[in-house]
Parts: structure tokens; C-alpha cells; sequence
């Protein structure tokens, strides 16, 4: 036997009994004649304490020990004199009678403390002892818990739990697909899924119309800090449902998880905003609806005064900043260079300060009278005090600036509080986008995605105006997952994939299974998915989910402590029957 107990469990009650403990060394006080060690493991630190008048060699031996190294002791439970009332076993500690050293470890390359000194890349290459450290120890139970909280509002809602492979022909989700070579067919490759989407649309054909599973998705994209090329969904897929349905079934996952881990409790329903509302009063079709501060729209009123760079644009619009009105010049100066970095890329910042006398203050004075910007601070409901910050050009790239210039003042007003939670519907969003470059259309969600009854004739007329039966949840301006009812006959799948771009040929040879399966008594059915480890940053309070994944991979795509991606042995490529060019 190794342990009685673990490093977090002893308390008062148990002083006097004879106790094993196995663990890390976290550190060890010298003081003269005591040396105290504080022994970790995943649990908690229990403190050892070794007392030179009682056993001289074995406190000796006590003092050669050194940080992480792992021991076994038996000894004693006492109540301590100084109590550390921080930590759960801060009550006790333990007269140690015998001593095992386990394994010697080498010093750390850096603290494994809460603040560490170890720089982001020299942790992640030795990752496996910042996962030491408890902030990331909590974030990997917040994880664990997580899960085991989804699965048991699925199993308590009659959801089947069914695997879907990982080695399989590409779904298009709009990223490049991660390849395998197959070794026994020369000149192939399985595609790694970006998601279930197909495996679990047959399986509504199938007849397991309610289906989940916590599943890795992989994607070939350029990585953010909110992205990994391996990633975790919450993936579901119901039959004979409607899209309400589906939300509600999420929604009460939702609750669920905020009720069971963050004791939080939403007593109303989660608001539902149309994609045409939240691009045109916050610019983003995952508006962070903590704080108002929408967009307002100027054109109107602030064209046809000589202002050129208003005259020719397409959209004039504002946000209004409550309480702004002091800005001294050098703040307003760096705002204006922050919308103009490139990230943002817009031309120029104009303002106008709301005097607490009723009167106004403008960068473009030279243009517009009081008058004109009376009417402006109308439309944009300020008061006095607050500061107008107005942006002019193509419209949705004026709505996009503004998003990113609302969220930074949220920011920095401190409206953006990240222990209040508010989830927010997006729904009927585009089926289709243009891209503009070749002109061609691309599915917005993806390509099983069905259009709107009410839209299908749309779809021959004006294909751009059809909206879909798709729905996103974003919660404090995080997209937290999205999904879709389907298409589930086999002509409007065609119509989709016609107008997709692809050849009758290549619809066949990508999706013959999908397409035959419609043939066979298709229910109809809808899904959804939840980024998991983006739920768990934000349930943790965190923007990075990096934090949140036992072993990601850094902003290269690279797991730098195991070295891959690596080069293969020439005996592998052979077998493959692969020739790599430079
Ligand atoms: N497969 C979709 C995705 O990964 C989710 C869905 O439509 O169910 O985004």
C-alpha cells in the first residue's frame, strides 16, 4: 500500500491516527531544529514536519530532499501550533515517523507555483509539469466535470451516445481537412472530420433520433488564440423536430452546466435576436449584449455638408460612449490610431463631444454647425457628457469596425463584467455568401443546411436572400456553437449543392452516401454543436482555450513538446508509397 489518504483530505478530526502519504515535494523550510516539508499531490498540500529532538537521523534525511522530488511517509496526525487557515489541511500536520524517497527529480525549469517564472513556450514544451500547477489543475476539473455534467443531462433527456470514426472521406465545413495516407490502398487518404456532420445525419436516417457525443473535430485553418487545429465539440443531432426544439434542448444544456458548475440560475429565456438585427445594431453576428451602445446609422444627417470623405461613403455610423465627454485630445489620438491599425483598417476617426452645457465639440467643426451635430447626438440618443465615435464607408465594413470599437469601450467602461453571464439566439442567418473574388457561393453554415420554406423560391430568383434555418448561441460576445435544421430530400440537397457549385459528377462522388440515404425514408431532422473547450474558458473565465486542453498544440500548429508535426523516416514514406517534393 502506498497512501492511507491523499495530500487534501486530513482535518482536525483525524489528528492521533497513523496515516501513509505519498506526493510531491512543493518546498521544504529549514528551521533549525524543524524542518517542515509541504507535501502536493492533486488533491491539496499536507504539511510534513520533521522534528530534530525526535528522530535526528530521519530529519537529516528530511533536509537532502529538494523540490518535486516524490515521497512516501508514515507518521502522525497533529494539530498545529500556527494554523494556515488558506488551505483545507491548514489545521494539521504530520509528525513524520518513516521516509521513502519514491524518485529523485531534477529542478524544475520553472516554479511550479500559482505565479510562475517559466515563459509560455518553456511551459508548453514541458507541459507536463505546468499541469502541476493549479490554475491549470482547476481548468482540467472544470473540464472533467463539465463533461460529466453534459452527459448526464443528455442521458437524462433519452440521447444515445454514439461514435462516429475519425478516418473518413472530407466533409466540407468551409476549412481546409486534415489528410492520413491509407498504407493498404496506395495513393488515397481518409480525411480527419472537421465535424460528425454527415455520420450523424445518416444516423437520424438510421432511426436514433436523438443523438450526442463529445467528439474531436479537426481543422486546417489558421490558428487564434480561440482556435486549435484538434478541438472538442459537444455534437447532437434530434429527429422530427423543429428548430425550436433543438434550441431548447441546448438551452437546457446550458442551464444545466451554468446551475450544476457555476451555481448560476436563468430563470427566463435565453433572448433571440434575427443575424439581420445583430450585424445592423452591433455589427457581429455574435453580439456581446452585456451593454447596449449599438450602432446608429447617420447618413441622413451628417451627408451633403461638403465633407467629402462623408459625402462619398456609403454609411455613416456611431456608436455613442456614455461619459466619454472629457477625453483629452492624446486618448482620442490613440483611438484613432487603434482604428486605424490594420486589424481594424479604418481611414480615420471622427468625434463629437457632448458639453455638459448642451453644446458640441467636433473633430470636423469646419463642416458641420451645432445644429448639424444636434441632430447627430439625436439619433444617437446621447446625453450630455457622453462622446460620439463616428466611422464612415462600406457599410458592413463600417459595422465591423464599429463591433471591434463597441467591445474595446465596453471594455474599458467596464461594462463587460465576466461573472455575468448573458446568452443570446442568433437565428435566420444567410444560407448563402458570395465570395467575391470569383463570384462564387459558399454555404454560410454548411452545405446540409436547409433554407427557409417560406424562402425556397429564392433560391432560383436571389439566391443571397434566402435565409436559413440556422441558429447560433453566443454568450458575452463568444460564439459558443451553432447549428442548423437540414435538408433532408434528395432534390433540394441537389438544388444546394447545384448551386454550390458542384458538377452533378463531383455531388455524386463526394456525397453519394448522403444523397442515397434520402432515398430511404429520411426523417426530418436538425443539429447543433458547442465548441467545448471554448464553453470551458468561458465557464473559467478565460479568453485563452488553450488553458483549458491537457496538451494543445502553440500558434504554429506545433505540439512543441513532443516535436510534432516531425519529419517521417524514409522507411514510413516508402511504405506509403508517398515522394516528397521540396
Ligand atoms: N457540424 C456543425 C459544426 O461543426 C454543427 C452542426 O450543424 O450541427 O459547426
Amino acid at each position: 500500500m502506498y497512501r492511507t489518504h491523499n495530500n487534501g483530505s486530513l482535518r482536525l478530526k483525524d489528528v492521533g491516527s497513523n496515516v501513509m502519504l505519498c506526493g510531491w515535494v512543493q518546498k521544504s523550510r529549514d528551521l533549525g531544529g524543524m524542518t517542515f516539508i509541504d507535501l502536493r499531490d492533486r488533491y491539496g498540500i499536507t504539511q510534513l514536519a520533521f522534528n530534530e529532538s525526535i528522530n535526528e537521523p530521519l530529519c537529516a534525511e528530511a533536509r537532502k530532499i529538494n523540490r518535486e522530488w516524490i515521497i512516501q511517509i508514515s507518521g502522525v496526525v497533529k494539530e498545529r501550533t500556527s494554523k494556515n487557515l488558506k488551505i483545507n489541511t491548514g489545521e494539521i500536520e504530520i509528525e513524520v515517523q518513516s521516509l521513502t524517497v519514491l524518485n529523485e527529480s531534477k529542478t524544475p525549469p520553472f516554479t511550479i507555483e500559482d505565479d510562475t517564472d517559466g515563459g509560455e513556450e518553456l511551459r508548453m514544451k514541458y507541459r507536463f509539469l505546468d499541469l502541476r500547477r493549479n490554475p491549470l489543475k482547476d481548468n482540467l476539473m472544470l473540464r472533467s466535470k463539465m463533461s460529466i455534467e453534459t452527459r448526464t443531462y443528455f442521458h437524462d433527456c433519452n440521447f444515445l451516445e454514439i461514435e462516429t470514426p475519425y478516418l473518413i472521406k472530407s466533409t466540407p465545413e468551409g476549412a481546409r481537412d486534415f489528410v492520413v495516407p491509407s498504407r493498404m490502398n496506395k495513393q488515397q487518404f481518409y480525411a480527419l472530420p472537421q465535424s460528425p456532420q454527415t455520420f450523424k445525419q445518416l444516423l437520424m436516417v438510421s432511426g436514433y433520433d436523438k443523438y450526442f457525443q463529445i467528439v474531436k473535430c479537426f481543422r486546417d485553418e489558421d490558428l487564434r488564440a480561440d482556435r486549435q487545429p484538434e478541438f472538442t465539440q459537444i455534437d447532437c443531432e434530434m429527429a422530427f423536430v423543429s428548430q425550436q426544439d433543438v434550441l431548447d434542448t441546448f438551452e437546457g444544456l446550458i442551464k444545466h452546466l451554468f446551475n450544476k458548475i457555476l451555481g448560476v440560475t436563468f430563470n427566463e429565456r435565453f433572448p433571440v435576436m434575427s443575424y439581420n438585427q445583430a450585424i445592423n445594431d452591433y455589427g457581429s453576428d455574435k453580439p456581446d449584449i452585456r451593454f447596449k451602445m449599438k450602432i446608429n446609422y447617420l447618413d441622413d444627417v451628417a451627408k451633403g455638408k461638403g465633407f467629402a470623405i462623408f459625402d462619398n461613403a456609403q454609411t455613416i455610423a456611431a456608436i455613442n460612449v456614455s461619459g466619454c465627454a472629457d477625453y483629452s485630445r492624446k486618448k482620442l489620438d490613440e483611438l484613432t490610431n487603434w482604428v486605424k491599425r490594420p486589424q481594424i483598417g479604418a481611414k480615420g476617426l471622427v468625434y463629437v463631444k457632448c458639453n455638459e452645457d448642451g453644446s458640441f465639440k467636433s473633430s470636423v467643426d469646419k463642416f458641420f454647425n451645432q445644429e448639424d451635430l444636434s441632430n447627430w447626438s439625436e439619433k444617437c440618443n446621447s446625453k450630455p457628457g457622453d462622446l460620439i465615435l463616428l466611422l464612415s464607408g462600406d457599410k458592413s465594413t463600417v459595422q465591423k469596425q464599429l463591433n471591434e470599437l463597441r467591445l474595446l469601450m465596453g471594455s474599458r467602461l467596464g461594462l463587460r463584467d465576466p461573472k455575468v453571464f448573458k446568452p443570446l439566439w442568433v437565428v435566420d442567418f444567410p444560407l448563402l455568401e458570395k465570395d467575391e473574388e470569383t463570384g462564387s457561393y459558399h454555404a454560410m453554415h454548411h452545405p446540409f443546411t436547409s433554407p427557409k420554406n417560406e424562402d425556397l423560391d429564392l433560391l432560383t430568383t436571389n439566391p443571397l436572400k434566402v435565409r436559413a434555418n440556422a441558429y447560433d448561441l453566443a454568450i458575452n460576445g463568444v460564439e459558443v456553437g451553432g447549428g442548423s435544421i437540414r435538408i433532408h430530400n434528395r432534390p433540394v440537397q441537389e438544388k444546394m449543392f447545384d448551386l454550390l457549385g458542384f458538377t452533378k459528377e463531383e455531388a455524386r462522388a463526394q456525397f453519394g452516401f448522403l444523397l442515397d440515404a434520402f432515398e430511404y425514408g429520411a426523417p426530418p431532422h436538425g443539429g447543433i454543436a458547442f465548441g467545448f473547450d471554448r464553453l470551458c474558458s468561458l465557464f473559467g473565465g478565460k479568453d485563452n482555450i488553450r488553458d483549458f486542453i491537457a496538451f494543445p498544440k502553440n500558434n504554429q500548429g506545433r505540439d512543441v513538446m513532443i516535436d510534432a508535426p516531425s519529419e517521417l523516416d524514409a522507411s514510413q514514406t516508402k511504405e506509403l508509397g508517398i515522394d516528397l517534393i521540396d
